[in-house]
């Protein structure tokens, strides 16, 4: 898939618990807070030398909701956390991988 497929026609916040997705290629990927709160690449979640994730789930308030969703420039949207964290950025393409449907966790090798 190109680029272009990894472009977001739409982000919603959804309910309370969760932020809608819809791509470019009709694709609509949903997910939990915690989730993508947990999936966070920011350097003070992820170590940058080993890559290794530095937040485990249960350091993850199960209630946890998105306060602020922004696009930053054209490859990425950048979420505020209700926990505090503020730093969070996740670029498209990796918001498409991780994508929790099955289809997408169906053609993604683990
Ligand atoms: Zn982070
Ligand atoms: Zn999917």
């Amino acid at each position: 898939m190109g680029t272009e497929a990894s472009v977001p026609m739409e982000i919603k916040k959804m309910e309370k618990e969760a932020i809608r997705i819809r791509w470019q290629d009709g694709h609509e990927s949903t997910y939990s807070n915690a989730y993508l709160r947990e999936q966070c690449q920011c350097a003070s979640c992820v170590d940058e030398w080993s890559g290794t994730k530095r937040i485990s789930p249960d350091q993850i308030p199960k209630d946890i909701e998105s306060t602020e969703i922004k696009a930053v420039g054209r490859y990425a949207v950048s979420i505020h956390w209700s926990d505090g964290h503020n730093t969070g950025i996740y670029p498209f393409d990796h918001l498409k991988r991780i994508c929790p449907c099955s289809v997408c966790q169906a053609a993604s090798p683990a």
